[in-house]
């Protein structure tokens, strides 16, 4: 089924709160959410949240915040599938009256029974139909006491295919496919049957969603037809493999979306990132959220799984921080600078972030370097003071301050120009005096360019610090 011009495109993610959102699911929200947004459309989002023993209230927190970090707010929604029981169960009485589902008073064991028989005889395991209806046929009477379960009445001929929107046509042989449960004996639905009452209510004309979900497809599309809805198109996007080729987990590093936000990724990044797993525009590494939602088409979105690549998420990370502006980056810093009980109002923050970002790969990498300037000040070390703060040194650094001291303009350009006088004066080469003064100013003997941390360090301090000595 093609969608027609007019009709409006609608998305959905439809995430089962049983954990933390994990990068796969973000990608298959991403493409989703991008889709939608290209076609002026509506992303919903749905919790898939009748798995009562798996699914908690964190989860589903967890999967909030990981879409608003993202930015992918939905449209409509968060339904939740636990307040439509009522919607469900009506669904359900209407196709046991059109024929389209009927009472299996079949116990477990008897299921079991059939299946192994089946096996035995060499053929699929599957229920037999002892409790299907069909013309002519006459029904056992169903036993005493015995609650049945509803089973969908899926045509045992011909086949049942899509053209996958990624994968191309599939098709599965009816025959293969059994009666399915889509009631329990105590009347709750399941899986298979509240995603496709979802799906028809909520009038989703795509579904992008991972493709362990390809086996499901059949089904929900026959039981679609039997209840006359429209189908929606269906693209199952490849899973994500780890970069040793295994399918993506923990042993690969995060696989939570919040831990990429605790280390320090910006969501943009994330975004240009997982869109790339997957799905090009040309050679394009690096877009705005923007462009994505102009250029996103399922014709680009691949076949084959992608493979996750920390370096290059590194490298685009690193390319946001330094296409972001020092004062927003200040911003984002200055709560992970108080975390580590440092005073991100202790210097111009913008200023020490336009000296570090062209090296940072991350905010954390950001920070690192920022609690120069924003932690306690440790004072050299009687160590490295023994080592590197000689006489001589002690005289280069007692010129500097008062030549120091007298500057009109405490920039980085007077401060360096200054160090370079000195070094003329005194005929030394720059580690003679860059050394003994960044152990002087910071306590330490590595630091980004001296004049600079020294300007952003400002007089008062350095002049301070240079006097205890
Ligand atoms: N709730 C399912 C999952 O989390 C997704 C179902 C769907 O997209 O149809 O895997």
């Amino acid at each position: 089924m093609t969608t027609s011009a007019t009709s409006v495109v609608r998305t959905r993610f439809a995430p089962s709160p049983t954990g933390y959102l994990h990068l796969g699911g973000a990608r298959t929200a991403l493409f989703s959410w991008a889709f939608a947004r290209h076609h002026k459309g509506v992303f919903v989002l749905r919790i898939e949240d009748t798995d009562l023993e798996r699914s908690t209230p964190e989860a589903v927190q967890a999967i909030l915040d990981s879409m608003e970090w993202l930015g992918m707010q939905p449209d409509e929604g968060p339904f939740y599938q636990m307040q439509r029981m009522d919607r469900y169960r009506e669904v359900i009485a209407k196709m046991l009256d059109d024929g389209t589902a009927y009472h299996c008073y079949s116990s477990p064991e008897e299921v079991e029974a059939m299946r192994e028989k089946a096996r035995a005889a060499g053929l699929k395991p599957r229920y037999d139909g002892t409790w299907r209806p069909e013309a002519g046929k006459t029904l056992p009477a169903p036993p005493a006491g015995r609650k049945p379960v509803v089973r969908f009445k899926n045509p045992q001929e011909g086949a049942t295919g899509w053209n996958d929107l990624i994968k191309g046509p599939i098709s599965f042989d009816n025959s293969e496919l059994d009666d399915l449960i889509i009631a329990r004996p105590d009347g709750t639905p399941t899986y298979n049957f509240c995603v496709v009452v979802d799906d028809w209510d909520m009038k989703i004309t795509h579904v992008l969603r991972g493709d362990d979900h390809v086996n499901n497809t059949p089904r929900q599309i026959n039981i679609l037809r039997a209840l006359g809805a429209a189908l929606p198109e269906y693209g199952h996007v490849p899973m994500i493999l780890g970069p040793d080729g295994e399918k993506l987990s923990k042993r690969h590093g995060a696989v939570n979306v919040m831990e990429y936000d605790k280390e320090g990724y910006l969501p943009e990044a994330m975004i240009n990132y997982l869109a790339r797993l997957g799905w090009s525009h040309g050679n394009d590494e690096l877009f705005t959220r923007e462009q994505l939602v102009e250029w996103f088409d399922t014709r680009n979105l691949t076949k084959s799984a992608a493979q996750w690549d920390p370096k290059k998420l590194n490298w685009v990370n690193a390319h946001y921080i330094k296409h972001c502006s020092d004062a927003e980056l200040a911003e984002r810093v200055a709560p992970r600078i108080r975390e580590r009980q440092g005073d991100p109002g202790a210097v111009d923050l913008g200023a020490v972030m336009g000296l570090l970002k062209d090296r940072a790969e991350t905010l954390n990498q950001l920070t690192d370097g920022a609690m120069l300037f924003c932690g306690p000040y440790t004072p050299v070390s009687p160590e490295l003071a023994a080592e590197h703060l000689d006489d001589a040194a002690k005289t280069l650094l007692a010129d500097f301050a008062g030549k120091a001291a007298a500057l009109s303009d405490w920039s980085t350009e007077a401060l360096d120009a200054l160090i370079k006088a000195l070094l003329a004066e005194h005929g030394v080469k720059m580690p003679k005096l860059g050394i003994p003064l960044r152990l002087a100013v910071t306590g330490q003997k590595q630091t980004p360019a001296i004049g600079a941390v020294l300007s952003i360090l400002g007089r008062e301090r350095v002049l301070e610090r240079l006097a205890a000595l």
